[in-house]
């Protein structure tokens, strides 16, 4: 294994043990989860903090690089003379005033509009989801660990971004799911040329095999081995919003949550970039989004309970489905450090959501987004998110990846001749129908 003169090494969350650099993932004296610590006076050393004004220079440095998050390298645990090959990252943070005013009504709505931001991870991604950013992060460490081969259990979303960075350096890739996976995700991962396994069985399951797998075969599973590198990845999120706000943190954040990663780690971005000195310090609230059917995190936190009590997933929403999430109890933490909640929504709430987004701010989201959106909804109208305060709902995938669950929902038009009569009687029936739908719904025309 090549030697690691790295800034950054592995150690642990409970006992504090320092394991270097490594394809770890756990503590074996405590059996606790590993996480990456950096070294900090290095880190501001290497971005230039002996600048007369460390701040601005720092801010500039960065903000000068190319638009992808490699430009936050010094934040990340990358090793030495890494060489990107996919720009992946600095996606749109987005306004959504329309949005706003679907989600609350009156006065409250106008202010709203002003402080409602999307952080819209459904575009500008290889694969389309914030799982690229992870992978990036993960097969770099891969390589440095010399692995040939890489893999790991997926929702979907993994398994596509694994497959496409895979190709992309020429590493093979061993991608494990549940075999009840939506189609566009199980092909958007085999058109990589990647060796897909089907388990008949949750994702809970699917995880568990892949541990014993590593165990026995020198390849790097990236949420599994490798995963406290992966997990890193998901912090560019937390740096991009900050910067696209102007560096500045917002008051609420609102993070689905599958494993609860993404959600920690947003939240160790922020708390980097105040370490930093890059931005000023503010307290912001976490809030967690899942879908009812698969709801450990939500459950615990609105039961007070410390701990994960592991579900069986029934919901649509695959990609957030994992009954037993391996960092729930840190998600946990974060939420309730914070003063944040965590929501839940039914099938058919998400989908209303997902259409909502979609004909409100022109963006596709796939079922975590939905997610999301119907529980942004219920925080407003809890009154734990304010109109007046600044909260960025974390848009984690694209639609096009999940549109079987829209399915049935529109109908199919008849096809009509191409005339221009035609066209006009067509119209005039369908604004008939329209004005049909309005009154029973009981609406004025
Ligand atoms: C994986 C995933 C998440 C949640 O990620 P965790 O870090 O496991 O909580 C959210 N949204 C989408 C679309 C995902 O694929
Ligand atoms: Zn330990």
């Amino acid at each position: 294994m090549p030697k690691h003169d790295a800034y950054y090494e592995l150690r642990c969350r409970e006992c504090g043990r320092r394991w270097g650099n490594q394809p770890r993932s756990i503590c074996e004296s405590c059996f606790s989860p590993l996480e990456v610590a950096y070294d900090y006076d290095w880190i501001r050393y290497l971005l230039g903090q002996d600048a007369m004004d460390p701040r601005a220079a720092i801010r500039r440095r960065i903000s000068e690089r190319p638009a992808n998050m490699w430009r936050y390298a010094e934040l990340l645990p990358l090793p030495d003379g890494f060489e990107p090959r996919l720009p992946v990252g600095c996606t749109p943070l987005l306004r959504a005033p329309q949005l706003a005013q679907r989600l609350l009504g009156g006065k409250d709505a106008e202010t709203a509009a002003l402080n409602l931001y999307i952080k819209n991870d459904a575009v500008c991604l290889p694969t389309l989801s914030f799982k690229d950013r992870v992978v990036a992060v993960a097969l770099g460490q891969a390589s440095a660990f010399g692995f040939d081969t890489v893999a790991c259990s997926s929702t979907g979303n993994l398994a596509n971004a694994v497959a496409a960075h895979a190709a992309g350096l020429g590493l093979k890739a061993w991608i494990f799911i549940p075999s009840d996976l939506e189609p566009a995700k199980i092909l958007g991962t085999q058109v990589f040329g990647a060796n897909v396994v089907r388990i008949a069985g949750s994702y809970d399951q699917v995880n568990r095999l892949c541990s014993q797998i590593a165990e026995e075969r020198h390849w790097g599973f990236v949420n599994v081995n490798l995963r406290p590198y992966y997990a890193e990845g998901s912090k560019t999120v937390g740096f991009e919003i900050a910067e696209q706000l102007g560096w500045r943190l917002p008051d609420n954040v609102v993070v689905p949550m599958a494993g609860g990663s993404l959600i920690t780690k947003i939240k160790k971005a922020f708390d980097e970039l105040i370490k930093l000195g890059l931005v000023e310090e503010k307290p912001v609230k976490f809030f967690g989004a899942q879908a009812t059917g698969c709801s450990p995190i939500s459950t615990a936190v609105k039961t007070g309970s410390p701990e994960i009590d592991p579900q069986k997933p029934a919901t649509i929403a695959r990609s957030l489905a994992i009954g037993n999430p391996a960092d729930g109890h840190y998600a946990i933490r974060t939420i309730k450090n914070t003063g944040g909640w965590s929501e839940d929504v039914s099938d058919p709430e998400l989908l209303d959501a997902i259409r909502l987004l979609a004909e409100s701010e022109g963006i596709f989201t796939e079922t975590a987004g939905g997610v999301t959106v119907g529980c942004a909804g219920k925080l407003y109208r809890q009154d734990r998110i304010l109109p007046e305060e600044t909260t960025v709902l974390s848009i984690t995938g694209n639609g096009l990846k999940t549109t079987d669950v829209l399915a049935g929902v529109y109908e199919a038009e008849r096809p009509i001749v191409p005339k221009l009569a035609e066209f006009e009687a067509h119209l005039q029936a369908r604004l008939a129908r329209v004005d049909a739908r309005k009154e029973i719904a009981g609406v004025a025309v």
